[in-house]
């Protein structure tokens, strides 16, 4: 995939970058070691100002850093503005939390023969981080936050289609006044990412995005006996139960779906309805699905803009035009419109069945399944009834409903009248297919340190 920033709303190629040569980055990889070796020395104090003037660089930036976004892949500006919001709060939450949170754990001495034992967090040391184009910021500054804060240094190789919101990341850091090299932008195809793993230089690897890279990382992170967080894709239940709050749900359901373009690894894809209530919500959902105003990203006005990529609509349209084929009913959309750009409606389809390919598959565009469930056994094995495993709604008030929901559901997060969201504060990360490792407060954190005991006599 060629390295560019193309315009989703019409498919115009805005500009091309040149890959890194083999030596550009093995300069690159030379400077990052050496800059571990003495920013693993700086104090939190130190790090806490430099992500402190971070967060401060994209508060006074938001406009212009929106814009961008929404020209490289199409997410609407407003929604765009929240994702550099929400970044200066992660850059803002490590700053007031990291030093606490990676502070020396001490045990009982006398119970381990010392005078003195606790466990260290110390920097891993330079870290490869694999990332996405659906939030280009969010999902490095996930990343970027924490792993600074702990004295680690970062390569970021972000996806082939973000390459401006990708050297942004690199100026940011430097213009907040880390040292040299600590945070830098490796403009190359995934290709390369094998060899940058295995290189000795390189400690760890991160990676969000699909299984297929998923297995790629994995697999070269296991034969170099390196450390890997993989966060990959999700299909996520939604379930909803007699006594929710239908017309609530159905607000929510949209939000969920469509957030980011239908292109969120959390946003709910899956409609699990009690029967009780299936007709009403159903007829809820339509409502809100149907208001939707889509149209160019730009305008304030807009809700849903363009899909970010050809080869990404195309996915969804396959898997929509399978599962009409087969039978499914369509309640909404399913159509793309004529004329240029990746367009895609929002669209409802029900009466899914087993053999259809989206009854498995994640499907990375404002299209939601809807099934009708008897009882929670019913819901319950309907939800789990996928290899993902990364959030999960239930909707109910019940509270013996809401406690087999938050025991049952097999996903790394559930939510409870509320649509599954990331916070600085809250771990984040799937289980099964959706991946392994957490992201975010201090499990985030911790997953990059060596964690080293210290025993003294
Ligand atoms: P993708 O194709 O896997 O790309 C993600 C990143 O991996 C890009 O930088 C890409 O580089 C690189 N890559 C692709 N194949 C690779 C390989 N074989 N080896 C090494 N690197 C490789 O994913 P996407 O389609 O852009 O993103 C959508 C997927 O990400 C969805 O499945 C979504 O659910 C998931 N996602 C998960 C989370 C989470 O937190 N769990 C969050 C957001 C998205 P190039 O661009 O150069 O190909």
């Amino acid at each position: 995939m060629a390295i560019s920033t193309t315009d989703p709303r019409t498919g115009e190629v805005l500009r091309t970058f040149d890959e890194l040569t083999d030596e550009q980055l093995e300069d690159r990889l030379a400077r990052a070691a050496a800059a571990a070796a003495s920013y693993r020395l700086t104090s939190f104090a130190e790090r806490a100002g430099w992500l402190t003037a971070a967060a401060q660089i994209l508060d006074d930036r938001v406009d212009e850093l929106a814009a961008l976004m929404t020209l490289e892949m199409g997410k609407t500006k407003k929604a765009a503005a929240a994702e550099v919001g929400k970044c200066a709060s992660v850059l803002r939450y490590y700053a007031e939390h990291a030093e606490s949170i990676l502070a020396d754990e001490p045990v009982d001495a006398s119970k381990v023969n010392a005078s003195k034992a606790y466990a260290r967090y110390l920097p891993i040391g330079v870290v490869l981080a694999i990332m996405p184009w659906n939030f280009p910021l969010w999902q490095a500054m996930r990343f970027a936050a924490p792993a600074l804060a702990a004295g680690n240094v970062g390569l970021l190789k972000h996806a082939s289609n973000v390459p401006q919101t990708a050297l942004f990341m690199e100026d940011l850091f430097r213009e907040a006044g880390f040292p040299d090299d600590v945070f830098q932008t490796l403009l190359m195809g995934s290709g390369k990412v094998e060899a940058v793993i295995r290189d000795d230089r390189v400690a760890a690897a991160t990676l969000t995005g699909s299984e297929g890279a998923g297995v790629a990382v994995g697999r070269t992170a296991g034969e170099s006996l390196k450390k890997v967080v993989l966060e990959l894709g999700g299909s996520d239940a939604f379930v909803v139960m007699p006594s929710a709050d239908l017309a609530q749900a159905a607000k929510v359901a949209t939000t969920s779906r469509t957030q980011n373009n239908g292109q969120s690894c959390i946003s709910a894809k899956r409609f699990i309805v009690h029967t009780d209530v299936y007709d009403e919500f159903l007829a809820h959902f339509a409502k809100e699905m149907s208001a939707l105003v889509v149209g160019d990203p730009m305008e304030e006005g807009t809700d849903v803009g363009p899909l970010a990529t050809e080869g990404g609509r195309e996915d969804v349209e396959t898997l929509v035009k399978d599962a009409v084929d087969k039978g499914a009913t369509v309640v909404l959309g399913g159509e793309r419109p004529e004329g240029g750009g990746w367009w895609y409606p929002p669209t409802i389809l029900a009466d899914l069945t087993e053999d259809m390919d989206l009854y498995d598959e994640e499907v990375f565009g404002p299209v939601a399944s809807v099934y009708r469930v008897a009882d929670i056994d019913e819901a319950v094995s309907l939800a789990n009834g996928t290899r993902f495993g990364l959030g999960s709604n239930a909707w109910t008030n019940d509270a013996d409903e809401q406690e087999r929901f938050i025991r049952d559901l097999e996903a790394g997060q559930t939510f409870v009248n509320g649509m599954v969201a990331s916070f600085p504060a809250l771990p984040f990360g799937g289980i099964k297919a959706s991946g392994h490792g957490r992201e975010l407060a201090d499990h985030g954190i911790r997953e990059f340190c060596n964690i080293k005991t210290v025993w003294i006599a």
